[in-house]
């Protein structure tokens, strides 16, 4: 295994005290995937003042938590989280430990680790690795270090960390962790908006983040009270060959890695049970859901304390999910000027992802052609940087004054747009005498 130099003389600087030091973590396991790991943990025998002893003559340190054992080492590579071996005490409020004690054990340390994929160190003599870390990892699956319901019960944010991992890895969630992630699924409530978000939002860019939603439905409704209702929820149409839920977590997996895109898709149909409703026909219906949806969908980030980029971009590509695309170049361009090309290209993705998630039947096929049309359409006239929008017009506001056209007020304002219509309609060019010469010719 490759340790980085920066880590390295980490190491060789406290073994050479006498203490134990070694990569915990994350960071063996994605070096044992064959990953680049994000980010080195080491763990360590010496004390907080011990590490900050030997290593603050060479590096800058910052105390992160020494109350928790945590030295931030800041060397030429990046920052290097360096912790004293430690058990946690007493879980009361099933998030955070009452407090810690630090152990003079490696294996010690090890066993309070999350999952055993987890809970490996690199010592000198080679990987430590008491539960079964890397059989598990060949085997792909997350499973709890001892007793699932207890860890579950320690601290509920592993409860969302197993789905996260096992999105992000595209592993399994062994049976055990994962009915006991399940009834301790109430005990999320516990856990705060920040982290419940981060969390989400790693987990919907996972590979297996399609399988991993549609098996944990149910745990994911504690988060987000709206997937409730959705679960198993019968559409009653042949557009739709499997339930509400699943459909949304096929969607989910379908599309690209973005994240607007997933956390569009998986807020997409929230709003369809409440929207609800059968016809003659017994076919159901749900008018008004994708408006609504996109409230929610605001309400829903909002509450998880999302950034206000994510829920502005987000909110569009929920709103518009179900309206058809333009089909015509003129029909494109207003699209593009409304939007702009990147809201665009997440729009297509969205629908793309949410029609492939429907059976496959003769009219979901045509939506497919559509958009493929859509983005044909409106990537072109992007890329040939058309004019959809005021800004880009050939005459503003003054060039109309100054050739005596218009004076200052809302005909003015009128004729701009006018002008424009006529240019994306492709009836004028976007030259200013053209335009000069057509707006001489108007009367209102
Ligand atoms: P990544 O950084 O890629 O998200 P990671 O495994 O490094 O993954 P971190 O959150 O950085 O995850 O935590 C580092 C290590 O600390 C984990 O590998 C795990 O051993 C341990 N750990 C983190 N959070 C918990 C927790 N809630 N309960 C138990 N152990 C945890
Ligand atoms: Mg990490």
């Amino acid at each position: 295994m490759e340790v980085p130099v920066h880590v390295q003389e980490l190491l060789d600087a406290l073994r050479a005290g006498g203490f134990t030091a070694c990569p915990v973590g994350g960071c063996v396991r994605d070096s044992l995937l064959g990953r680049v790991p994000g980010d080195w943990d080491l763990c360590t025998s010496a004390r907080p003042e011990q590490v900050k002893q030997r290593l603050s003559g060479r590096w800058r340190t910052v105390d992160t938590g020494v109350a928790h054992g945590t030295v931030t080492v800041l060397t030429a590579g990046g920052p290097v989280e360096v912790t004293t071996f430690r058990v946690e005490d007493g879980y009361s409020d099933h998030r955070r430990p009452d407090g810690v004690r630090f152990v003079a054990s490696l294996e010690e340390d090890l066993a309070r680790r999350d999952f055993t994929v987890n809970a490996m160190a690199l010592d000198e003599g080679g990987i430590v690795d008491p539960f079964g870390g890397r059989a598990d990892l060949e085997a792909r699956v997350i499973r709890c270090v001892g007793e699932p319901a207890a860890r579950f019960e320690e601290d509920a944010l592993r409860i969302l960390r197993a789905l996260r991992f096992a999105a992000c890895l595209d592993f399994s969630i062994e049976p055990a962790t994962l009915a006991a992630a399940r009834a301790a699924a109430p005990t999320l409530c516990r856990v705060s908006a920040e982290r419940v978000f981060a969390e989400l939002d790693k987990l919907l860019r996972g590979a297996g983040a399609g399988r991993v939603l549609a098996e944990s439905g149910d745990i994911l409704a504690q988060v987000i009270p709206a997937i409730g209702p959705c679960l198993g929820f019968d559409l009653h149409t042949p557009r739709h060959d499997r339930d509400l839920w699943a459909h949304i977590a096929r969607a989910v997996g379908l599309a690209p890695a973005r994240r607007n895109v997933r956390w569009a898709l998986l807020l997409h149909d929230l709003a369809k049970p409440a929207c609800f409703a059968l016809d003659a026909g017994g076919v159901g219906h749900a008018p008004g859901h994708a408006a609504r949806g996109a409230a929610l969908a605001r309400q829903i980030l909002a509450d998880l304390k999302a950034p206000g980029r994510l829920a502005r971009a987000v909110e569009p590509l929920v709103r518009w999910h179900d309206t058809p695309m333009p089909q015509d170049l003129p029909g494109a361009r207003r699209w593009l000027g409304r939007w702009g090309w990147p809201t665009l290209e997440e729009m297509v993705a969205v629908k793309r992802a949410d029609l492939r998630a429907h059976a496959a039947t003769a009219v979901i096929r045509r939506r497919l052609e559509e958009a493929d049309r859509f983005e044909r359409l409106a990537g072109e006239a992007h890329r040939r940087g058309d004019c959809v929008s005021l800004e880009q017009l050939a005459v503003n506001g003054s060039d109309l004054m100054r050739a005596g056209v218009c004076k200052a007020g809302p005909r003015l304002g009128r004729l701009l747009g006018a002008a424009l219509n006529e240019v994306i309609e492709g009836r004028l060019e976007n030259d200013p005498e053209t335009l000069l010469a057509w707006a001489k010719t108007q009367k209102n």
